[in-house]
């Protein structure tokens, strides 16, 4: 069978960093290891190509050459991959849709005339799908019934298919589901609250692959929260420490992981072993009733500031998500928020609205409570939140516009990154005399990333007004951080993306907000006008 695994675009957004991916000369932050897993599950004798619609276009004789066309995608990339459905179905393509936005909203999926309908977790439905089609069936929706598939038996992605040098980052996967149970969230609806991982062997292979293909940079471990089971993590990283050591430190490693990794030493140490270098946390706010509210319960028994820096103190450069708009916030939680973020030194803080995600448990509270505007939420930084919440939209919004302008003014963004380096300079692990006997990897002179060292002394040390707080703080690094100097030069460059990106946050937001009040003062003219005619006929009567 000859088929098209095609990757749908995504929209601008906090992460796309088109601005920074340009400067080292690549055209996306990660790969599609959601597709590269199917095509790893599907019959190895089907002949398969991968498109990437945020590398490349799809060809004329690629849309040809395919009998099936299989697409992928999460909720954000919903615009252009119901477009490539349509598309797909115009040249007459049998066409099968699966991921976590079709899991999601089927529906919407199945309404552009999609054959195949591939949902929950590909372990259980691809077998499923591929035996329908050997049995000839002409359409299908295959679901897993709840059930969660071992993913030790998981096959290593076919990384074969990519193409490395358009990708900043490569990722692998070691665990599925997260054992909290934040309200607002999508991710143990999709996946569960058993921390499910594959074994330490396996990832070892996995990276093995990656090895032998010749990556050789930053690898995402995309968990959602790799320390979901602390003990099968612990066995992964003592593993790990060995193989990467002898491989000459070929690697380094990002990830998302719970607040409560503060609490472990042990963890964060065997973390820093490996070559982890950041770890994204899911902080959301700092006001601790909308914590309660939200049912993230783990962020509230230690102090929160006490735990992110405990974290950057051991070694790992923190990057944290945060929310605004919850039930029962009071006013000024955009400002408290800000306020956190530079206590805390964070130089990357994604900052959103709260979205009500198909079914969770926020959505179902929503529903019951009549609050619900839109099913359809999108996850992105430019859309208003999707239900009524309990204070007025407009003040929300007003207060995250300005949250926004203010975490990435180039100045405090500046001085919160080099705060940021200068404690994590200080950190146990980057201060270990150096062992001369160790073997390095060999990685080839990467001329993009000298390119891109100059136009970032260029722009950062030249042309904008902080030019010479960035060469003090330059300086300070040489003396006090020598080893951490290119990552901090690699997150100062971030700026870039920021000073475009929260200008289309204010420009979207603010021009959504004015839809908003005059739908509503119509709303309110509209029952008005009711009231006063109900009055009028009753009179009459
Ligand atoms: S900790 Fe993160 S992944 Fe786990 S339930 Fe909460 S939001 Fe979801």
């Amino acid at each position: 069978m000859k088929t098209l695994l095609l990757y749908p675009l995504f929209p601008k957004s906090f992460w796309s960093f088109e601005k920074t991916l340009e400067l080292v000369g690549r055209k996306a932050q990660l790969p599609p290891l959601g597709l590269i897993t199917v095509a790893a599950i599907l019959p190895q004798e089907w002949e398969l190509k991968l498109v990437d619609r945020n590398i490349e276009d799809v060809t004329e004789a690629q849309w040809e050459w395919a009998e099936l066309v299989i697409l992928s995608g999460m909720i954000v990339q919903k615009e252009d991959l119901l477009a490539q459905v349509q598309e797909a179905k115009r040249r007459g393509k049998k066409v099968a849709v699966g991921g976590p936005y079709a899991t999601a909203l089927y529906k919407e999926v199945e309404a552009v005339g999609v054959d195949y309908l591939i949902l929950d977790e590909g372990e259980i439905t691809i077998p499923m799908f591929v035996e329908a089609l050997e049995k000839g069936e002409q359409t299908g929706m295959f679901r897993s019934g709840g059930e969660k598939p071992d993913v030790t038996t998981t096959p290593i992605p076919r990384f074969d298919l990519l193409d490395f040098s358009a990708y900043e980052q490569m990722s692998v996967q070691f665990s599925r589901g997260c054992p909290f149970q934040c309200e607002f969230c999508d991710i143990i609806v999709l996946y569960g609250r058993k921390s499910r991982t594959k074994t330490p062997q396996q990832m070892i292979a996995e990276l093995e692959k990656l090895y032998e293909l010749g990556w050789r940079r930053s690898i995402f471990m995309v968990d959602d929260n790799f320390i979901g089971n602390k003990r099968n993590v612990k066995l992964l990283l003592k593993e790990l420490a060995p193989w990467i050591a002898d491989k000459g430190d070929p690697f380094s490693f990002n990830t998302e992981a719970s607040v409560d990794l503060a609490n472990d030493q042990e963890l964060m140490d065997l973390m820093t072993e490996c070559n982890f270098g950041a770890v994204f946390l899911g902080i959301e706010t700092p006001d601790t009733d909308s914590l309660s509210v939200t049912q993230k319960y783990q962020n509230t028994r230690d102090p929160l500031s006490d735990s992110v820096n405990k974290i950057i103190s051991s070694g790992l450069r923190v990057i944290a998500g945060f929310i605004i708009g919850f039930d029962g916030e009071k006013t000024g939680a955009g400002d408290r928020i800000v306020s956190f973020v530079e206590k805390t030194t964070i130089p990357l803080a994604f900052f959103s609205m709260l979205q009500a995600l198909p079914d969770t448990a926020l959505t179902h509270r929503l529903i019951k409570e009549g609050r619900l505007r839109s099913e359809s939420a999108n996850i992105n930084q430019t859309t208003l939140m999707n239900f009524v919440p309990t204070r007025p939209l407009e003040e929300i919004a007003s207060e995250y516009i300005n949250g926004f302008w203010s975490l990435y003014d180039p100045e405090k963004f500046l001085d919160r990154t080099y705060r940021h380096y200068r404690i994590l300079g200080e950190a146990p692990c980057h201060n270990k005399p150096k062992d001369k006997t160790k073997k390095r990897a060999k990685k080839p002179l990467d001329w993009m990333m000298v390119r891109a060292l100059f136009i970032i002394l260029w722009r950062q040390g030249i042309l904008r007004n902080t030019r010479w707080k960035f060469w003090g703080y330059l300086f300070d690094m040489y003396r006090y951080n020598r080893g951490g100097i290119a990552s901090y030069l690699g997150v100062c460059a971030q700026i870039e993306h920021f000073i475009e990106y929260r200008q289309i946050v204010k420009d979207e937001i603010e021009a959504q907000v004015f839809q908003y009040l005059q739908q509503e003062a119509l709303l309110a003219q509209n029952q008005q006008e009711a009231k006063v005619n109900i009055e009028a006929m009753n009179n009459v009567a």
